[in-house]
């Protein structure tokens, strides 16, 4: 069998925010950017060689807007399902963040105040809810999607069959995407420690390569030796009841 194809889809700067399009049988969008990218991540589809009345589904990672915000718009422009997990149905229904963002350090604190991230996003009804593990043949995709919840309770990441994992906020570039190939938290997480548990379950699958909404892709051996570092700075701030956590 022919190998899927993991590329990338610029949607701000040129990997400060990325969707992805999954090329194998059929195409797959992952992710639908911020609100009003629709037309450009349907634009760069075509640019690929893509008609994207061909794309079987679109796969939303999470209930951030940077992430869900064109997939109304996507929707439309292509015809396909939206795919996304039952646990953000919340954000999806209404096109707004949970509140407040749970900053993971200065970077987090300072997009906080964006009033971007906290704008409205136009609302959608997933098309096919996501409640566990689900493989992707039907929409002819020789790949899986993994629920990777902690960075939001209803985070999804797609482990194709070759090993690909597009994975969404689970992991980042630092400076979201200004040190390419340096792992890094995103600016937020609701509940760090299950992100770290999720990462590390992905990584026990040897991923071949992690690819991030924010940044370039990261080396699995990088990764692995960031989440060890990562468990013992959230053990120190746990310590120091500096951990936060999202409780509902
Ligand atoms: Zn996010
Ligand atoms: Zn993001």
């Amino acid at each position: 069998m022919s190998r899927t194809k993991v590329v990338p889809i610029p949607v701000m700067g040129r990997h400060n925010i990325n969707a992805y399009l999954l090329l194998g049988r059929r195409p797959v969008v992952v992710d639908a950017g911020t609100p009003g990218s629709g037309k450009r991540i349907h634009d760069q589809i075509t640019a690929h060689g893509v008609d994207p009345a061909d794309v079987s589904l679109i796969v939303i990672t999470h209930g951030h807007i940077d992430h869900f915000g064109s997939a109304a718009e996507l929707h439309r422009l292509t015809g396909a399902p939206v795919a996304g997990h039952v646990a953000d149905l919340g954000p999806y229904r209404s096109g707004r963040v949970r509140e407040p963002y749970l900053p993971t350090g200065p970077m987090g604190r300072l997009m906080d105040r964006n009033p971007k991230l906290h704008a409205q996003a136009e609302p959608f009804e997933p098309d096919v809810l996501i409640r566990g593990e689900t493989g992707l043949e039907d929409f002819g995709l020789a790949a899986r999607i993994m629920p990777t919840p902690g960075h939001t309770a209803g985070s999804v990441s797609v482990l194709t069959d070759d090993g690909d994992l597009v994975a969404g906020d689970l992991i980042a570039n630092s400076f979201m995407g200004l040190i390419p190939g340096r792992p890094a938290n995103p600016p937020f997480h609701d509940d760090p420690r299950q992100n770290l548990a999720s990462l590390r379950t992905m990584l026990a699958l040897n991923p071949t390569a992690l690819h991030v909404g924010h940044g370039t892709a990261l080396d699995p051996d990088r990764v692995r030796e960031w989440a060890d570092r990562e468990h013992d700075r959230l053990a120190r701030l746990d310590d120091a009841g500096r951990l936060t956590v999202r409780s509902e």
